[in-house]
């Protein structure tokens, strides 16, 4: 896709947000509140991917709020990223869980995956990110399949012609103080890659407002 002008891609990726949330592709639509898009900027350097909404999404429509959000952010702040520079989103955008509503968050299974992928497909298309960042098992899987998180956290791979970088998913290490730190090591890494990317010429991500 040839390099398009900054209001051109948040264009697309606000008719791609909306598009998202009157998807019912698969069975999850019936039992969410809303889908979760994603949230960030069209230009954006870095898309964070995780797995799935969780109740709190759910509820608020905005991916990563909560424990895991406000630990993403003190990771975020530790490379000098602020959390309106970068793209975060789900492999799958609708909330999975078990039980009687509003029941237990669950990883989503592979026909979901499959269902939603193509989302994601597309903010990739519209976003070109510099460097993915796949939070967990699922994302991993998703971008690098065969992979094993425990084996592979914090090295980064080349993938269709960007960097994914592996990282803990930062739900799971939010109540593991082990993942914890091995999660605020790994994210060194990503400030390595940025610093070295800068370096090359590619330039800061604009600030979106509105
Ligand atoms: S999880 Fe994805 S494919 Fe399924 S309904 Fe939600 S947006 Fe559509």
């Amino acid at each position: 896709m040839a390099r398009q002008t900054r209001s051109t891609r948040t264009h697309a990726l606000a008719k791609l947000h909306t598009d998202i949330r009157s998807c019912t592709r698969c069975p999850l639509h019936r039992t969410r509140t809303q889908a979760v898009p994603g949230a960030g900027p069209a230009d954006a350097r870095v898309m964070f991917v995780g797995e799935a909404p969780g109740r709190r999404e759910d509820i608020a429509g905005e991916p990563f709020v909560g424990v895991a959000g406000r630990f993403l952010d003190t990771l975020l702040d530790s490379v000098g990223l602020a959390r309106d520079r970068v793209y975060i989103t789900n492999v799958v955008k609708s909330r999975p869980f078990v039980g009687p509503p509003p029941g237990r968050n669950r990883a989503p299974v592979a026909g979901e995956v499959a269902a939603c992928g193509s989302w994601l497909d597309e903010q990739i298309t519209i976003i070109q990110p510099e460097i993915i960042v796949a939070m967990g098992r699922v994302a991993l899987e998703y971008f690098l399949p065969g992979e094993r998180i425990s084996r592979v956290h914090g090295r980064p791979r080349q993938h269709e012609g960007r960097t994914v970088l592996p990282l803990f998913h930062p739900a799971a290490a939010s109540h593991r103080q082990a993942l914890r730190d091995t999660l605020r090591a790994d994210f060194q890494v990503l400030g390595t890659l940025l610093r070295a990317g800068r370096k090359e010429g590619r330039p800061r991500p604009k600030k979106v407002t509105g």
